[in-house]
């Protein structure tokens, strides 16, 4: 048996085909295609329009058991099945998949292309700039962060009628509102548009936000790991002395918009949910928005190309769409529902569309069901549920495992005890999967050092316990050949009628949402509010925000809040640390620990291993 080369080396092994015969193959029109060089493309939200009558095709999620850190090839498996979809089944296909932060890539190994013979290519592509969405991102968050420094500023240093002169100019003599402006009026409630009609008081409340400080929740962002910037003073210049606060930066995927992005349904729906983000409260409890800051219609103006998905490929030359990528426990880690629109559209009524959710089944599938898929109107015909054995002897009872160390041996000798130990995890999954009423193909994904007798026992316990069928793949090492009876198996589960269902009605008050998802998906006992999530929570109340879907910032590795409880821990209560609100991405999001929105870097990060070739311009080390 021949080893499987390293990732970059497959990657580099085939010559990707020109991106405008693979836009034409899938049936775009070249007037729907804006080519950025030769192997990826921006599709235009026209071919939506285009084919709005015909039918979509079926709808697929990827998830997984609780991972180790290392991951269980939840993006690997996506792939390998499109591949063997597309390639071997001859079926029309689409793999969804999200665009990788640039700070982990420089960092500790990061990357989300697939492995082994199952990869969106060209990975170095993929990996780093792409078309410049997360770069239009941060531009747009510190557009809107220094729109807020700059208005408290100017409110600190004139008065009511300095800053109604400014903010409502008089040309030739008469004043009138801008369009922003009225959106303003109407958040203050002031049915009135002729700036001449308003009353001092009125003009007093229009012209201060009065933003308290202390709540400001916009952070700037980039897209670097930089641990330095976790907290930082602004406001240190001659010009801005007594204006100086403490912030901090966030990696660039972390920012709202990059939620907005992944969950908006179009551009005029983009525009309103920019401005409805809530930057902070003013000096009375109500939400500051940026419609009240003016600068809503700028910020689209910024996000307008990456509404855009953008058309790469797979090692096999069936299509991907790469389209937004934000965090998986402060947003809801999937990618975008403009992708997964378009490619349902494409693939057509006997196609398939294979989008992939972050992290376990417990978050990143929970919140595609009852955030994603309640946004985009979009109904799954099945959930893909990835498990390895090297995850199921973790849950089983085998030693901790660390990134960056080598196995221990528990975890490359045979030992089928520990693995069907692991399988309560497995099990509790594809039960919260069957929750929702879709079908579960629970996909094993092997590896070298498996054996036999754990493959199948994973596959009998899987097929015991609800799922629709449980196969075991092949394609890390194989391609799409070796995902051919996986696709098989999804093709069969797709024509089972759906039965979707949500887990929780969005009007139950916040508590019992969040309570819900923590007794029905996480197996916990119950609740526990901390006194700052308490009033949080009652804030959001007050603000009008109840009624927003539940996001929990949770622990992957773990069904609890505790990453070192494995298996399907039992008797716990989960503690809500906080709470904060995505107004214009359209969702609460708990805080259950601690999170990190700013990743560090190690030290010896990836970047020792980057560089170019000055001869052939080739990327190394990727
Ligand atoms: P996830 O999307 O679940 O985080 P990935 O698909 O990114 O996981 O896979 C995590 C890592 O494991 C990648 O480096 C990938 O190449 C590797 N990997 C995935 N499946 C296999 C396999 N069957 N054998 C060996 N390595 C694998």
């Amino acid at each position: 048996k021949t080893p499987v080369p390293s990732d970059i080396d497959i990657a580099k092994s085939q010559q990707p085909k020109n991106i405008a015969i693979l836009a034409s193959e899938v049936g775009l029109l070249n007037s729907e295609v804006e080519l950025y060089g030769k192997k990826k493309a921006k599709v235009t939200l026209d071919a939506l329009k285009r084919l709005k009558d015909r039918p979509n095709g079926k709808y697929v999620v990827v998830t997984g058991i609780t991972p180790t850190p290392l991951g269980e090839g939840k993006s690997t498996t996506t792939i390998g099945l499109c591949q063997a979809l597309g390639a071997h089944l001859k079926k029309n296909v689409f793999a969804c998949v999200r665009q990788p932060s640039q700070g982990p890539t420089f960092g500790i190994k990061g990357g989300a292309a697939g492995g082994g013979y199952s990869q969106v290519i060209p990975m170095e592509e993929f990996n780093l700039h792409l078309t410049g969405d997360i770069h239009a991102i941060t531009a747009a968050n510190n557009l809107l962060a220094a729109a807020i420094e700059a208005r408290m500023f100017h409110e600190s240093t004139q008065s009511d009628e300095a800053l109604w002169k400014r903010l409502v100019p008089a040309k030739k003599g008469k004043k009138s509102f801008c369009p922003i402006q009225l959106t303003r009026l109407q958040n203050l409630g002031i049915a009135k548009t002729n700036p001449d009609d308003l009353t001092p008081e009125e003009i007093k409340k229009f012209v201060r936000l009065d933003i308290d400080p202390s709540t400001i929740t916009w952070q700037r962002v980039m897209d670097t790991n930089d641990r330095f910037l976790r907290k930082i003073t602004i406001g240190q210049g001659p010009l801005e002395k007594g204006h100086t606060r403490e912030t901090q930066f966030d990696i660039s995927v972390a920012s709202e918009i990059m939620a907005v992005l992944a969950l908006t349904t179009g551009l005029a729906d983009m525009r309103e949910r920019l401005g409805k983000m809530v930057v902070a409260s003013d000096k009375e409890g109500n939400p500051v928005s940026a419609d009240d800051l003016g600068v809503s219609g700028a910020l689209a103006v910024l996000m307008k190309d990456a509404i855009k998905p953008t058309l790469m490929q797979t090692l096999e030359g069936t299509p991907v769409f790469v389209h937004a990528g934000p965090f998986a426990n402060i947003a809801h880690g999937n990618s975008s529902i403009l992708a997964d629109m378009i490619a349902l559209k494409l693939v057509g009524e006997d196609g398939y569309a294979v989008t992939e959710a972050g992290f376990g089944a417990d978050i990143g599938m929970e919140k595609f069901f009852d955030i994603k898929c309640r946004y985009s109107g979009l109904v799954p015909n099945a959930v893909v549920l990835v498990a390895t054995v090297r995850a199921l002897k973790m849950h089983g009872g085998g030693p901790k495992v660390v990134a960056g160390v080598p196995l221990p041996s528990e975890y490359v000798q045979e030992n089928t005890e520990l693995v069907e130990k692991g399988c309560c995890n497995l099990k509790k999954q594809i039960e919260n999967a069957r929750k929702y009423g879709v079908a579960v193909v629970v996909c094993i994904n092997a590896f070298d050092t498996d054996t036999d007798s754990e493959l199948k026992t994973v596959q009998s316990i899987a097929r015991e316990s609800g799922a629709f069928d449980a196969i075991i793949s092949r394609h890390w090492a194989e391609g799409g050949n070796g995902a051919v009876s996986l696709a098989a198996a999804v093709e069969k589960a797709c024509k089972e009628s759906s039965q979707f269902k949500f887990l929780y009605d969005l009007e139950l008050p916040i508590e019992q949402k969040i309570e819900t998802i923590a007794k029905e998906i996480y197996g916990a006992d119950g609740i526990e509010l901390l006194p700052e999530a308490q009033q949080r929570i009652e804030l959001f109340k007050k603000q009008g925000f109840n009624d927003l879907p539940i996001c929990m910032a949770k622990t992957h590795l773990s069904l609890s809040h505790d990453p070192n409880l494995k298996g399907t821990p039992s008797g716990f209560t989960l503690p809500i640390r906080d709470a904060r609100a995505s107004v214009g991405a359209g969702f609460i999001y708990p805080l259950v620990g601690q999170m990190s929105t700013m990743p560090g870097l190690p030290t010896r990060p990836c970047f020792y291993e980057i560089d170019v070739d000055p001869v052939t311009e080739e990327v190394l080390g990727l």
